[in-house]
């Protein structure tokens, strides 16, 4: 059999495994991460169907079979790029050059190894190459379903310390509200500190340590108390580390009254809550405008003006959708506990101010607007204990920001501010005294601040 027809159905295979992880992924996050992924891969898989297709139209041998070994080749580069590689774009560690560099000898051997390997008869070995890429890739989820344990969310757990937790009464109406602000500084605590003695409320406030400096990785914590350091999801509802594994869908929530509205993660897959929403984001495969400006900017420095007021406006109308969703819970009316992940300050700004520092202080400001309406709302529920913790999973990452293309590298550094190392936690409470929590270092623990809470039913 020639080359081309025999490297056929692996090449095909191996691809589709490819794509089952990224559409696999893009379904956990729903927040169009995935995209520059997904552009890989629809680029290089018309590549390798091309060279394919080349391959079994040329009648010369020789060309024939060193075609089709490229286009496995290419494939199993691809699979290995996609997949095996860390998340993070390689161009925040070094030049576009070196990684095409890198990635033309990745290809080129991966080829030469394959034609020596295409010239024994044997094809034991391409079985077990399809085979392994697509075990890799759906033993994920399986695997991701034998180790995971079952969770009750929040958690009861008892702290070691000295901790002298909330105390609330044990009786009566209660509102506890958690409000997760994504990328918050710690040296912007203040301005909310300030807002929420003024509206009479008793205020605590702790300088924590981020377990690590990305959500993926510090949600997963906050809710096992496992490291998550190398985050990634395993299945459309489950997050693995190594072997540590967090399924939404097996934590069921430790009281009746639990409304989640959240992003990133898929919070809504827990069973038990009384609400749940998680916003629509743009969705990568349905939205041309998005491949367009994917593509733009990985080939040109500058993105398109089109691009940006497209992405900031995403944004917005997606923050809008949260506002929206945290309105609609029945805590305000009913009591309960509502735990609330929100994209701000997290960047980008709603609208493009070409300086990240500049946009970060916008969304501070409507993060400053958020807290002050939730602790009026509370205040106003005539409740008979109120409870609003405000924190963080981690600062502003602004190496992160500056070189992702969002910002013009230079003009983001010149900025030159260093980067902060602690999130806030802010307790307010009202009628009684939030207690002190100084024996908290990181910010793992936040949700044994429920713990007295929990109490009061
Ligand atoms: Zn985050």
């Amino acid at each position: 059999m020639s080359t081309p027809r025999r490297v056929a159905w692996p090449i095909l295979l191996v691809l589709m495994s490819a794509i089952a992880d990224v559409v696999m992924v893009d379904q956990y996050y729903q927040l169009a991460t995935e995209t520059s992924r997904f552009l890989t891969l629809l680029v290089g898989t018309t590549i390798t169907l091309m060279t394919l297709a080349i391959s079994a139209c040329i009648r010369r041998v020789d060309l024939r079979n060193a075609l089709g070994s490229t286009s496995l080749g290419i494939s199993i580069v691809l699979w290995c790029w996609l997949i095996l590689l860390p998340r993070t774009p390689l161009h925040l560690y070094t030049t576009t050059p070196v990684v095409i560099l890198f990635l033309a000898t990745a290809i080129l051997s991966t080829t030469y190894i394959c034609k020596l390997l295409l010239k024994q008869p044997s094809t034991q070995w391409l079985k077990a190459l399809t085979l392994s890429s697509i075990g890799f890739v759906f033993s994920q989820p399986l695997l991701a379903d034998l180790n995971s344990k079952s969770y009750q969310w929040p958690a009861r757990k008892e702290l070691s310390g000295n901790l002298n937790l909330v105390v609330a009464p044990k009786n009566g109406r209660t509102a506890t509200v958690f409000l997760l602000l994504d990328e918050l500084n710690g040296s912007a605590a203040q301005p909310f500190v300030n807002e929420l003695r003024q509206l009479g409320m008793e205020v605590s406030v702790q300088q924590l340590v981020p377990i690590a400096l990305a959500t993926s990785k510090v949600v997963p914590t906050m809710w096992t108390g496992l490291e998550f350091s190398s985050a990634r999801p395993c299945s459309f509802t489950a997050i693995c580390s190594g072997t540590h594994v967090l399924d939404f869908a097996k934590v069921t929530a430790s009281r009746p009254d639990v409304d989640v509205v959240g992003f990133y993660h898929p919070y809504c897959a827990m069973r038990g809550l009384r609400y749940c929403q998680r916003p629509p984001s743009v969705k990568v495969l349905r939205n041309p405008e998005r491949w367009i400006c994917a593509v733009t900017k990985a080939f040109a420095s500058a993105q398109r003006t089109s691009c940006n007021t497209q992405h900031h406006d995403a944004w917005a109308q997606f923050r809008q959708s949260i506002d929206q969703a945290i309105w609609a819970a029945p805590i305000w009316q009913q009591g309960g506990l509502l735990y609330a992940h929100v994209p701000l300050p997290h960047p980008p700004g709603d609208s493009k101010e070409d300086s990240l520092s500049l946009e970060y202080e916008n969304n501070l400001n409507q993060a400053h607007n958020l807290v002050t309406k939730i602790a009026n709302r509370l205040i106003e529920g005539r409740f008979d204990a109120v409870t609003f913790v405000i924190f963080s999973d981690h600062p502003l990452r602004r190496s992160l920001w500056c070189d992702n293309g969002s910002y013009s590298t230079r003009a983001c550094k010149s900025e030159n501010r260093n980067q902060e190392k602690t999130v806030p936690l802010i307790s307010a409470t009202l009628p009684f005294s939030p207690g002190h929590f100084e024996a908290m270092q990181g910010n793992e623990d936040i949700f044994s601040l429920t713990r007295s809470s929990n109490h009061v039913q």
